[in-house]
């Protein structure tokens, strides 16, 4: 449609999840129009996140340092373990300020029509650190849908054998939903009334 960088600029930013052809084409102009110093500030945001932003290596949480600020946080409980799907989930269950303890990042779900099975998420690691014996109580946040509730079930199954309680979050949360987009009162009742598996 347009020429040049502009162009370039649209069909990159079209490629961003969430971003339409129309908003592309919006936030193009909105930079073309912008203040210089804002759009330099913007693009040194966008090549730090991939330069600085590493994983937990305990966790899988987003870092900075080799361990994510909350499992070097020494106040976080050693005993409740929580799993979630992703990075995200973690700020929106932090949000609800309802648990102390710390988590697990699986990085996605099982899902067999996409070809992701236990091995592609990081069950290994989350079984290596459940046999230090320090977690009683392993809490499986992901998401309320059908690959949540699939790798819910997996990972009930594999873990009830170490005599480790698990739970799951209780309904309340929108079925087929994404953890992140639940408000904190809905994310933080449905933690509070976690049911054992
Ligand atoms: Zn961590």
């Amino acid at each position: 449609m347009y020429e040049g960088a502009i162009q370039d600029l649209i069909d990159e930013l079209g490629r961003l999840p969430g971003v339409g052809p129309k908003s592309a084409q919006r936030i193009a102009f909105h930079v073309l129009s912008a203040d210089p110093t804002d759009i330099k500030r913007l693009a040194a945001a966008l090549s730090r996140v991939k330069e600085q932003v590493r994983f937990c290596v305990l966790c899988f949480n987003v870092a900075e340092e080799e361990q994510c600020r909350i499992c070097r946080d020494p106040r976080r409980r050693e005993d409740a373990l929580c799993v979630v799907e992703e990075p995200k989930d973690v700020v929106a269950i932090e949000r609800t300020n309802e648990f102390r303890g710390r988590y697990h990042v699986l990085g996605g779900a099982i899902n067999p029509l996409e070809g992701i099975g236990p091995d592609h998420l990081r069950i290994r690691e989350l079984m290596a650190r459940l046999s230090s014996g320090q977690v009683t109580e392993l809490i499986l946040a992901t998401d309320p849908n059908t690959e949540g509730e699939a790798t819910a079930t997996y990972l009930a199954l594999l873990v009830k054998p170490m005599g480790i309680t698990v739970t799951r979050l209780a309904s309340g949360l929108p079925v087929g939903g994404d953890l992140e987009y639940a408000d904190e009162i809905t994310l933080g009742r449905a933690f509070e009334g976690r049911r054992t598996l």
